[in-house]
């Protein structure tokens, strides 16, 4: 066996040494990619700013075919620089929440803001373009939306990850929201009897956190209630804690009378008579007697909820949100609620699909509106926001398949904030 487990250490730390070595490796490459992407979109916009790019007009068509062969250039290795960007952060920052969101927002913002802004810094220069024929130009123009629909991908793929995080280890047992109960953090897990078949409809005593020694002399296990619907519990009452002990003392003093005394030796004298050793007379029996006093009532109609008057029922429902079993309680609620919003969420963006799509074209349209009453030019004209969002189905599609994750994220965000910190 030894040799075996020799190799298995050395293959693990193999496979350390492995993954160490592509840790690096995309941090580096993140770093140089990033520094691509920079200088190259710097490039881009010295082409306008210092370029020709900005006085196609007058250039000849040697100059304009040597800049639009640049600018192909630039721009493939842009889109090339910005693949391994994304890719190499995202294996490194894949666990981290917000980047997914940042992505989204970014191409969003890539996507619309970019010829949003072109416009509304310099309207009228796109249809310039157009008709001066400045494909130059152009290509750089619809290189913006390309970098939006490219950091989208990730984008999505990252915050879908969160998505299935979230639904996961939301409904996960965490060490340190255990150690922050102050009712039961260090009681120890034991098999549930009769566990239910939907966990969120679990009574206390069906839960791993309640003690067999304590659930046999407990009312609330006897009446078949919650604890959390009592507000008496058997990590917060002690009532039904003293019960518990006294109950044990009992079968622990019954149990005792069954055998014999070790710490007492055993008359043999007395036990066999030995001027009777025919066994005429009764040998003493070595098992004591029983004295202890019978054990509580805890079954019939006598059974009661104690009742703590010492608590207002707002600082018994504290001592429940502080409470190791009904925390358990929320943590099944959440396993059996965050599906549902999980698929109930897409459902609802599927079947209304298309008035989603209607009124963000009707909203984009309206911003058009707005914009061009606030435009600073003598004649008010409509940027058209609108047109460009209905130009491109599968960017649409897209960039709304997006914003039916974030929602859904939110909706996460806020079952998870009313379980677990309102604990409704
Ligand atoms: S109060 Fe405690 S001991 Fe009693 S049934 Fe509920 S979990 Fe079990």
């Amino acid at each position: 066996m030894r040799p075996v487990r020799r190799n298995r250490s050395r293959t693990s730390g193999g496979a350390e040494k492995v993954t160490q070595w592509l840790l690096d490796a995309s941090r580096k490459l993140m770093f140089l990619s990033g520094l691509a992407v920079l200088v190259l979109a710097g490039y881009l916009v010295y082409g306008f700013v210092g370029g020709g790019l900005g006085q196609w007009e007058s250039l000849t068509h040697e100059a304009r075919v040597r800049i639009i062969g640049n600018i192909q250039g630039a721009i493939s290795y842009l889109n090339i620089s910005l693949a391994v960007l994304l890719l190499t952060s995202s294996i490194l920052y894949w666990a981290e929440e917000g980047l997914g969101y940042a992505l989204v927002l970014l191409a969003a913002g890539f996507y619309y803001g970019v010829p949003l802004g072109v416009e509304l810094g310099a309207p009228g220069l796109v249809t310039n373009w157009l008709t001066g024929r400045n494909t130059a130009a152009l290509a750089v123009y619809n290189e913006a939306r390309i970098a939006g629909l490219v950091l989208a991908i990730p984008g999505i793929i990252l915050v879908i990850i969160d998505l299935v995080n979230r639904v996961r280890y939301g409904s996960s047992r965490k060490k340190t929201q255990r150690s922050a109960m102050q009712f039961g953090a260090e009681v120890e897990e034991e098999e549930p009897i009769r566990p239910p078949l939907i966990g969120a409809l679990a009574k206390c005593y069906q839960l791993p956190f309640c003690r067999e020694f304590v659930r046999s002399h407990c009312p609330v296990f006897h009446l078949q209630k919650r604890c959390w619907r009592v507000r008496v519990g058997c990590m917060c009452e002690e009532q039904v804690i003293r019960t518990a002990m006294v109950g044990m003392a009992h079968e622990a003093a019954r149990a005792r009378s069954m055998v014999p005394d070790d710490n007492e030796p055993v008359d043999m004298a007395k036990r066999y008579n030995l001027d009777d050793p025919l066994g005429a007379a009764k040998p003493e029996s070595p098992f004591k007697p029983l004295v202890a006093t019978p054990p509580p009532k805890v079954v019939g109609a006598e059974v009661k909820i104690p009742q703590n008057n010492a608590f207002s029922p707002a600082q018994k429902r504290e001592r429940c949100r502080n409470c190791i079993i009904y925390n358990e309680h929320q943590r099944l609620k959440y396993q059996l609620v965050s599906p549902l919003v999980v698929l109930a969420v897409p459902a609802l963006a599927v079947s209304q699909f298309s008035a989603m799509k209607s009124a963000m074209e009707v909203a984009l349209r309206s911003a058009d509106t707005v914009m061009s009453r606030l435009s600073l030019e003598q004649t008010a004209r409509g940027i058209d926001i609108g047109q460009l969002a209905s130009s491109n189905e599968i960017a649409n599609i897209v960039l709304l398949g997006s914003l039916i994750l974030m929602v859904l994220t939110w909706a996460l965000h806020f079952t998870e904030h009313c379980i677990f910190q309102w604990k409704i």
